[in-house]
């Protein structure tokens, strides 16, 4: 495996982190783990004149996460890139590089990583992170702690997923939530995040969303604005009617953030529509 492939040159690990948890551990079976360890320790002890020193222990530590991830994960199933380009029509068996994502964990590489150091995920409901997304019904968000041996918690990371997100699937959406939250858990505790993004799979890529948190391209907003347009002209309940396979076909295409958007304005027009026909004078 290239390791440039999955280790950009930009990236400035922060490496003692996955050392640090390895510690924590207890961790004695890999010698890999075992290096990280001491590696860790010496860089916790640091005073200004072993700069120097710690300038190469932190080199050192950032080969040690290149031969776990080297040795133990493997490219396509632990992790991978993801095929992003929406415009493109060759998606499954595209050669172009600028189409992919960085690198990826995925599940089963946040599974591994967990398993690897003997230590184990557990779920708890996120409600801080509920009640800043204003308690929307249908929203699911965990925070996954990763906690070794001694039970102590060594990390944390949160997921969210809506039911509207998977069209209405109670089931997927509280799985991918919970996947969400492992990973972005083993990302932070295991200093890996600058190798790996959070898994893209799941999300709504050719739709529009790249990650959770970047604005969604402008081919979403024109999408939406298209059909606000077309909702907004219709001046009966017949023209709305009619309109409504395309509005659902439309926000099968668009991420949640959208579709209440749509729907809202939807409600809206029928709302005033009505209260448009009652005004009438009755004949
Ligand atoms: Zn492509």
């Amino acid at each position: 495996m290239d390791d440039q492939e999955i280790i950009p040159p930009e990236a400035r690990p922060t490496a003692d982190a996955l050392a640090k948890v390895a510690q924590k551990a207890g961790i004695e079976a890999s010698p890999q783990t075992q290096q990280l360890a001491q590696v860790s320790g010496a860089i916790s002890s640091i005073s200004v004149a072993d700069l120097k020193a710690h300038i190469a222990h932190e080199k050192e530590v950032r080969e040690l996460i290149k031969v776990f991830i080297t040795e133990s994960l493997v490219d396509g199933v632990d992790y991978g890139k993801i095929h992003i380009a929406k415009d493109c029509q060759n998606k499954y068996n595209c050669k172009n590089e600028y189409h992919y994502s960085k690198a990826c964990l995925f599940k089963p590489g946040a599974e591994k990583f967990v398993s690897l150091f003997h230590l184990r995920a557990q779920f708890v409901r996120d409600t801080d992170t509920y009640e800043m997304a204003g308690n929307v019904a249908g929203l699911f968000c965990f925070e996954c702690q990763i906690i070794n041996q001694s039970g102590e918690i060594v990390g944390f990371g949160k997921g969210a997923c809506s039911v509207a997100e998977k069209s209405g699937n109670v089931n997927v959406a509280i799985k991918i939530a919970k996947k969400r939250a492992l990973i972005d858990a083993v990302l932070t505790s295991g200093a890996l995040s600058d190798f790996f993004t959070q898994d893209l799979e799941d999300m709504n890529l050719d739709g529009g969303v790249a990650k959770d948190d970047k604005p969604a391209p402008k081919s979403n907003k024109e999408k939406v604005e298209a059909i606000i347009k077309e909702i907004q002209v219709c001046k009966n309940i017949e023209a709305l009617t009619k309109l409504k396979p395309k509005i659902m076909a439309t926000l099968q295409e668009l991420p949640a953030v959208y579709q209440t958007q749509v729907k809202q304005i939807a409600i809206a027009q029928k709302t005033s529509i009505n209260t448009s026909q009652n005004d009438k004078p009755v004949k």
